[in-house]
């Protein structure tokens, strides 16, 4: 069995739908069949596809706020990805190495986002800085 075949077979129906979801269309052909396939043997139909996805609840609420589920997606399925990532303050880059925690499902990452808004808060102390030099 294919990885992909394997990976979509051990999905939960609402998983599945949010794959179709949101990235269908990044797949290339061969990939983009074997999800219609996976879809196929548990009869669901595409055009039916919203009804799977999962509603957000009370339960489903918590669970992303306590860092459980995907906010996007709501599926519990994780991996850590380690990225290089540069910063550059003044003319000076900085490289180092961060931890994201992403859906496998939708590939959202709040890390991610989190990160960049941290990011963009230190340059923007930065820049602060370097203006007010200036003056
Ligand atoms: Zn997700």
């Amino acid at each position: 069995m294919s990885e992909l075949k394997k990976f979509l077979h051990d999905l939960e129906d609402f998983e599945l739908a949010s794959f179709y979801h949101f990235r269908f269309n990044s797949f290339m052909k061969n990939s983009k069949e074997k999800i219609l396939n996976e879809l196929k043997s548990r009869n669901i139909k595409e055009y039916q596809i919203d009804k799977y996805l999962l509603k957000l609840n009370e339960k489903i609420e918590l669970e992303i706020e306590e860092g459980k589920v995907c906010p996007k997606c709501y599926s519990d399925k994780f991996y850590n990805s380690t990225e290089i990532e540069n910063i550059t303050i003044q003319f000076e880059t900085i490289r180092y190495s961060e931890n994201y925690k992403t859906c496998l499902i939708c590939l959202h990452s709040q890390d991610k986002i989190e990160s960049q808004k941290e990011k963009n808060s230190i340059w923007n102390i930065f820049s602060v800085i370097k203006l007010l030099k200036k003056s």
